[in-house]
């Protein structure tokens, strides 16, 4: 077993912070992976949401590689080549109207805090300004991030979080009117909640935020992090509700595997929010992390991603609502393109059928306590979806 001594290895010196399947993953091809034994998984985790055009790519690893032998890292006291290609697409894309680059999702949400924050500070001066945030919402592990995290296990050892933070109940409208005061700056919310379970936002519900944002001039943040970047079957979750963020935050499949992170403002953020000296980051949007986005992009729209998801969801959908009317494990399935939940009866541990699942050679992934996730590579066809219900059924 070649792997136990890396898992050995892992485990003497990497802190214990996850309790990780026993399995070393060693390379990629397409929707497959290989563990360090040489088995095969299809992979419908896509390293959570990551990968989004497959493994081994080559129009994408050779544009790596050739940014590499050009130039990986400038800092921000210089301009970049990619990170001009790469802004200007991912602007477009979202049709909003200013790009900061930043290392992980995380700190995507920690820049949009600060514009919320900023924003309402120059309308009145005032420093105790309140952000509304979701229960069940995942956000992020830093202390910004996490104090806008609804989710208490989460929170409890690390406190005090930074202040001003109030939830709401995600899909009720009353709940989110009932937060807001004369100190509110923003409201936060995922489009399509994801480590919380698999929620979709219900098109009133988004709707009705937003008018509420407008009426009391507050700033609507979407976490797009886990949503965004063609995996519901448009380019951002959101533009399929028509609603307008005045901040979206991406990260995830936008280096699809290099480490990068945005917040995207609107101009009504960008004007009046963030100037030179606000916020800064020593790698973020270098030339390498640019590279990989701006090549993302133009993969996107060279093979229509978007539409290949929306088809290729549509059978997904059908194969997963056949395997639940079925099922006796699993009750229901949420969601919306190709990030999907099962929902398992209680008493049924999704972790448990995680497991089983590897064991027969696919990835799936867990959310929330009791829902089953797939987020697919975006390139996935029927015959995948026909190998991963065969395999799940197995697992069951
Ligand atoms: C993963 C995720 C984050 C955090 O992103 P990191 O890159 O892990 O820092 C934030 N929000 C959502 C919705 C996510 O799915």
């Amino acid at each position: 077993m070649e792997s136990k001594k890396y898992i050995d290895a892992c485990e003497e010196y990497i802190l214990h912070t996850y309790n990780r399947y026993q399995i070393v993953l060693e390379k990629g091809d397409g929707v497959y992976l290989y563990d360090a034994e040489g088995k095969e998984y299809l992979d419908f985790g896509a390293g959570i949401a990551v990968f989004a055009l497959g493994y081994n790519d080559k129009e994408y690893s050779d544009a790596l590689k050739a940014q590499i032998d050009k130039l990986i890292h400038t800092s921000n006291l210089f301009y970049n080549i990619p990170a001009a290609k790469a802004a200007e697409k991912l602007v477009k894309a979202s049709g909003l109207s200013k790009a900061f680059f930043t290392n992980s999702g995380t700190e995507a949400i920690e820049g949009a805090i600060k514009v919320a924050r900023k924003y309402a500070y120059n309308k009145d001066g005032n420093t105790d300004h309140e952000i509304i945030a979701m229960n069940h919402s995942f956000h992020g592990r830093s202390l910004g991030a996490l104090s806008v995290t609804g989710n208490p296990k989460y929170q409890e050892a690390f406190k005090p979080l930074i202040g001003g933070i109030k939830f709401a109940d995600f899909n009720d409208l009353e709940s989110v009117k009932a937060q807001i005061n004369e100190k509110t700056c923003a409201i936060i919310m995922e489009t399509v909640q994801g480590e919380g379970g698999i929620y979709p936002a219900e098109p009133e519900f988004l709707k009705g935020v937003k008018k509420l944002c407008e009426e009391n001039d507050i700033l609507l943040i979407l976490d797009e992090i886990q949503c965004g970047m063609g995996r519901t079957g448009s380019m951002f979750a959101w533009q399929d509700y028509g609603v307008e963020p005045d901040v979206m935050t991406c990260a995830k499949a936008l280096g699809c595997g290099v480490p990068v992170g945005a917040f995207v403002l609107n101009e009504k953020a960008a004007k009046a929010s963030l100037v030179a000296g606000d916020h800064g980051t020593t790698y973020g949007g270098n030339p390498f992390a640019c590279a990989a986005v701006d090549k993302v992009f133009e993969i996107f729209e060279e093979r229509d991603i978007t539409s290949h998801v929306k088809e290729i969801s549509v059978y997904l959908e059908e194969k997963l609502d056949a395997l639940v009317a079925d099922s006796d494990i699993f009750t229901a399935r949420r969601g919306k393109g190709l990030m999907q939940g099962l929902v398992v009866k209680d008493g049924v541990k999704p972790g448990d059928i995680v497991n089983k699942a590897l064991d027969n050679g696919l990835i799936v992934i867990t959310a929330g306590s009791n829902v089953v996730r797939m987020v697919p590579p975006l390139v996935i066809t029927k015959a995948h979806v026909d190998e991963m219900i065969e395999k799940l059924q197995k697992s069951l």
